[in-house]
């Protein structure tokens, strides 16, 4: 999918209700969305088809809702505080703001695009006698590309790692990156810039300052004793929870996929220390499984991360071919037991297991799986929207925009239609079969416009069934159901729709 194709999606979002810029009466807030009357139904389905893939088939992990406002020091405990912190640079003329180290990736990337260019003239002048693996690795100019991107590539990752905010800026200025849109190379010094937000709670002492959570991951460890005690349940076992959380990004850019509120679906699995990379291996193939039941599996890959968190021994991307290139879109890590250790070491409150096997006390492991539900929402509806050529009624091509969701996951499941709006016995029965099937689904009534532009609405919003009202049901008690992708119609009985729309829509199909 195209930059084109990215705008046609945000659009699409806008016009037919899924997603609007919030405060938009006010010009908007920048990097926050609001979900509009099929983005909440859209929403709401993938957490359901991530809680019941979580939760329901597994019966060692268990659901947690825990609040926002938390006690600062967990954020102290977690590393929060001191380490969760990304690169900020300003450009002094634009007065525009970056991360710097996007702005350092982005001329890792070119470089290696100037080598991929290079490999590809050379691929067109050789012809089929052409060996790209040894031009690879004996082109002069390929092979000082690839070098200096990977050179950068290694310094990046060590000043990140060492907080070096000098050499990213010596790297900026070696690289003479310059500002997108002005050409400016006019630079601030790096700094870091920690990205919770915080708020203040009266009578709470000190000066009442808190953190709203950056992850939803904290509560879940504080609750560790609480859920164990109460659960009994047996290392290994997981505890799950969807909720918000609020980074103040430094950019944020495209779309949903970087928001400052957005929400996590997150399990915490708590394991036998020296356990943890067998896990680690098993949730890995998991949440692939799980994303690969909706999502193509050529758009998704795994990536390792070069540059570990403080509280990592392993961590990889689940990453998916956004329209503008691959990215993460869940991250699975191998926490060891740094959270529940600084926790129990800063509260003075042990927070271990007793293990009864064993027959001894030791903190637990954790490899944890965080997906952002909005960047779901983004994958899904990017792997969904087509416009396609079809015949119209007159057998003339005609396009369709059509949002091909996986039923189970469809904001709406069915549409009832009259064929015609000003006859009433159309109406009337077109409206009892309304009422006898939305007991079972979310449906929608529709009479206004033809038909035929009716079909394109819910088309348009990835509605997998269209049921329609004719003469012929007032006769024999039959109605027409359209299926969204083939466009087929066949005849079903009034009796038949809710049956065969509830197989067809039902969760079990995707988990
Ligand atoms: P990125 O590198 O893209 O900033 P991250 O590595 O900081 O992401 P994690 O801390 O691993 O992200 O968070 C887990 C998941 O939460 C991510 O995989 C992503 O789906 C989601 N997420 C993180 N930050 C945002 C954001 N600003 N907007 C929307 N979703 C986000």
């Amino acid at each position: 999918m195209s930059e084109d194709l990215f705008k046609r999606l945000v659009s699409h979002c806008k016009e037919y209700g899924f997603i609007y810029p919030s405060s938009e009466v006010y010009e908007g807030l920048n990097g926050v969305y609001d979900y509009g009357p099929m983005g909440v139904e859209l929403k709401n389905n993938i957490k359901e088809y991530w809680w019941k893939a979580m939760v329901q088939m597994h019966d060692n992990i268990v659901g947690l809702d825990s609040a926002i406002f938390m006690h600062p020091k967990i954020w102290k405990a977690s590393g929060h505080v001191d380490a969760f912190n990304d690169p900020l640079v300003d450009n002094k003329d634009s007065k525009k703001r970056f991360r710097a180290d996007v702005l350092i990736e982005t001329e890792i990337d070119k470089m290696l695009a100037k080598a991929d260019k290079e490999v590809e003239k050379a691929a067109k002048r050789f012809g089929e006698t052409f060996d790209e693996k040894m031009y690879r690795e004996t082109n002069p100019r390929v092979m000082e590309y690839i070098q200096k991107a990977e050179a950068t590539e290694k310094r990046l990752a060590n000043a990140l790692k060492l907080g070096d905010m000098a050499d990213l800026k010596a790297l900026i200025e070696e690289l003479e990156i310059t500002e997108p849109d002005t050409g400016s190379r006019n630079w601030t010094e790096v700094r870091q810039f920690n990205l919770m937000f915080s708020t203040q709670m009266s009578n709470t002492g000190d000066d009442g300052k808190l953190y709203l959570r950056p992850e939803t991951a904290q509560g879940i460890f504080v609750n560790f004793l609480n859920v164990q005690k109460t659960t009994r349940q047996k290392i290994p076992f997981g505890i799950a929870q969807i909720g918000k959380a609020f980074r103040n990004e430094i950019v944020a850019r495209q779309f949903i996929f970087r928001m400052r509120e957005f929400e996590q679906m997150e399990m915490q699995y708590f394991v036998r220390p020296g356990t943890e990379m067998e896990w680690y291996a098993y949730w890995k193939e998991k949440r692939m499984a799980w994303h690969r039941a909706v999502t193509p599996a050529e758009k998704l890959r795994f990536k390792d991360h070069d540059n570990l968190a403080h509280y990592a021994n392993a961590a990889v991307d689940v990453q998916f071919e956004f329209p503008f290139g691959f990215k993460e879109l869940e991250g699975i890590h191998s926490r060891t037991d740094f959270d529940l250790s600084s926790h129990s070491e800063l509260s003075g409150k042990k927070m271990q297991y007793f293990d009864p096997e064993l027959n001894e006390h030791y903190t637990p492991y954790v490899v944890e799986t965080s997906v952002g539900c909005d960047r779901m929402f983004l994958t899904v509806l990017s792997n969904a929207l087509v416009d396609e050529t079809v015949p119209d009624a007159k057998g003339e091509d005609s396009t369709r925009t059509v949002l091909r969701i996986a039923p189970a996951l469809a904001p709406v499941k069915c549409a009832v239609l009259p064929l015609l709006r000003n006859n009433e016995e159309l109406v009337g029965k077109a409206r009892e079969v309304y009422d006898s099937i939305k007991l079972h689904f979310l449906c929608q009534y529709d009479e206004k416009d033809a038909v035929g532009r009716r079909y394109r609405r819910q088309d348009a919003i990835g509605t997998p069934y269209c049921v329609t009202i004719d003469h012929e049901t007032l006769e024999n008690g039959t109605v027409t159901i359209r299926e969204r992708d083939s466009m087929q119609q066949e005849r079903i009985a009034i009796a038949d729709i809710a049956r065969i729309v509830s197989e067809k829509v039902d969760m079990a199909k995707i988990l």
